[in-house]
């Protein structure tokens, strides 16, 4: 089966690994900084916290932004669960706005629309995260202006977006946003087998952060309430939790750090490949806005089911079935029983559905061979032309 995504592992990762495991610190120790400083610079963002996973981060961020019961966050449907769970680990609500018909990106016009009637009824959303779907950057500046309007914050779920570009600048500096979150997921741009990365250009937000990431706990008498009673004192001022990246984790992704280019640069081949070869079949392409350089995290295509015989379900089964390990990014979240159960929802999001009833995500990986590819192609034409 070739997976639509893939990590890669080389010597040099596993030697750096191996030193990690021959020093002193196996968990947090020097390489975490040292990992977190290699995003920050690469990114151009002044702070990063490095935690366990994304999710994690996602939930440092919207405590950090004092997300709490009786606030609302709204992010995008087509996301992985994270984006959204975030929400409820802090007592939150969540709602859902709808995308736009050619990124598949949260819709900035959507978004504007709600907000109007959200104000009306005095719900305004205190956090709006915006999804950057398959490494392509959303309509930021747009979203940044409703910021201001609207009075929200934003947290931009950049899990598939390390390596991006938006308006010529990294994605992940924060220009238009409070906080950014990578993922380091094996099937990420970059891995650390497990992995998250939060970055902001508030300090204080940088501090809240690492605070919480371990149990809410300082060893600095500056934030400390009371004096300590020695040199063994620590204080626990904070509900935090242990979220904390290993150093095995953050030597394997320093390592990574270094092919971050070499590997945007290959998807980016892989994907313009597709865009030549595919464009005769009855699909849309994953359309580009020029504001944007994509990390291809994922390349989607949509079946144009008026001009084939097929269903989506059938070219699924149909393509797993000749060893083509294709997915579905995403199921949109009101749609899980646990959302449903919430009652989150009271109508369907239109172009969500529609998506929903036509995505497929080809593979796409920095190891994906042209001979794999070319049997994608074929598989796939096969499919949708009879
Ligand atoms: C992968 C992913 C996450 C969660 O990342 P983890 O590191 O696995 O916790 C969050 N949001 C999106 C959009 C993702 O794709």
């Amino acid at each position: 089966m070739i997976p639509y995504g893939r990590q890669e592992i080389t010597e040099s990762d596993i030697e750096a690994v191996k030193a990690i495991l021959r020093s002193d610190f196996l968990t947090q120790g020097p390489a975490v900084p040292r990992f977190e400083e290699a995003v920050a610079d690469y990114a151009g963002a002044s702070h990063a916290v490095a935690a366990n996973s994304a999710t994690s981060a996602l939930h440092l961020a919207c405590r950090a932004l004092g997300l709490g019961p009786g606030d609302w966050l709204w992010t995008s449907p087509i996301t992985f669960v994270a984006s959204a769970n975030c929400a409820l680990y802090c007592g939150a609500r969540v709602d859902f706005v709808d995308i736009d018909p050619r990124t598949c990106n949260l819709s900035p016009l959507a978004l504007e629309q709600k907000l109007e009637a959200a104000k009306k009824a005095g719900r305004l959303p205190k956090i709006v995260v915006p999804v950057h779907l398959c490494g392509q950057s959303c309509d930021m500046a747009a979203i940044h202006a409703l910021s201001q309007r609207f009075g929200f914050r934003i947290i931009e779920d950049a899990a598939h977006a390390i390596g991006g570009r938006y308006r010529g600048e990294p994605v992940g500096n924060c220009r238009y946003s409070d906080i950014a979150v990578f993922s380091f997921h094996p099937v990420k741009i970059i891995t650390t087998g497990e992995g998250g990365m939060a970055l902001t250009n508030d300090a204080a937000l940088a501090g809240k952060m690492a605070l919480l990431r371990s149990h809410g706990i300082t060893r600095d008498p500056v934030q400390m309430t009371h004096a300590p009673d020695g040199p063994w004192y620590y204080q626990q001022i904070d509900l935090g939790f242990n979220y904390r990246m290993t150093d095995i984790q953050a030597a394997l992704g320093l390592s990574q750090m270094t092919r971050l280019e070499a590997y945007v640069t290959r998807r980016r081949e892989l994907a313009a490949r597709y865009d030549q070869l595919l464009r005769d079949l009855p699909l849309t392409l994953p359309w580009q806005d020029p504001d944007t350089h994509s990390a291809f995290h994922l390349y989607i295509v949509r079946l144009r089911l008026d001009e084939i015989r097929v269903s989506h379900k059938q070219a699924f089964e149909s393509l797993r079935a000749q060893g083509i390990g294709v997915n579905l990014h995403y199921i949109p979240v009101y749609r899980h029983p646990y959302y449903q159960q919430l009652g989150v929802m009271e109508g369907e999001l239109p172009v969500v559905e529609q998506y929903y009833r036509e995505a497929i995500s080809l593979p796409v990986y920095p190891l994906l061979s042209k001979d794999a590819q070319d049997k994608v192609i074929n598989v796939l034409r096969n499919i949708v032309k009879t």
